[in-house]
């Protein structure tokens, strides 16, 4: 009789184990512990293990041929890895820059992938910090990703200037119907002072 536990049992035995460094293993159960929608936990943990369809990723697997499909849809500047999409396209850096701002915190980062996840995950303090650490990251890469999408599939402007309040909206959706529901602060505390919320649960 078919049960997930013998489909996965099946599969084990189909393919050989990959060994994942235990930084990367470290940073996955982690992100696995937020208090986020299991879409958005599947898309961080395809983010960190950098199996999402960038045009990159897309065009190794020959899906995509033509060199003019693989710059990024932002800046038109790089191709569309990953790493550049999230981390070092301008437009990125700035979003990050913004959301650092909002959170009262000064940092630069020149990393990407899990030591960007990791880093950030140091920012926030809270007693039940695992649930809520990486709430505005996932936020962050979850409406780039989704302003992406829009702009290749249904051919929207590469248009920032809500993305940011589409982030602090997102993140505190997540944060006050879950972790953060008897914290006993509203939407107007968390655009002032998010990690202010944070350490109150
Ligand atoms: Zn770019």
């Amino acid at each position: 009789m078919f049960n997930v536990k013998s489909a996965y049992c099946l599969m084990q035995n189909l393919y050989e184990p990959i060994s994942i460094d235990s930084d990367l293993l470290e940073a996955l159960l982690t992100m696995w512990k937020n208090d986020i929608p299991s879409k958005v936990g599947v898309f961080g943990w395809r983010l960190l293990l950098d199996k999402l369809p960038t045009r990159a990723a897309l065009a190794s697997k020959g899906i995509l041929s033509n060199p003019h499909d693989l710059p990024c849809v932002f800046c038109f500047q790089a191709v569309e890895t990953s790493h550049h999409l999230f981390f070092s396209c301008g437009k990125a850096i700035d979003l990050w820059k913004q959301v650092f701002t909002w959170m009262g915190v000064e940092a630069s980062l020149q990393v990407g992938g899990r030591h960007h996840f990791t880093f950030f995950g140091s920012l926030v303090k809270s007693k039940k910090g695992g649930k809520v650490k990486h709430l505005i990251w996932l936020a962050t890469t979850w409406c780039l990703w989704r302003l992406r999408n829009n702009i290749v599939f249904r051919g929207d402007f590469a248009d920032f200037s809500g993305l940011l309040d589409q982030i602090k909206f997102v993140s505190w959706l997540w944060f006050s119907g879950r972790a953060g529901r008897k914290s006993g602060y509203l939407y107007h505390n968390w655009c002032m002072n998010p990690l202010c919320c944070f350490q109150s649960i």
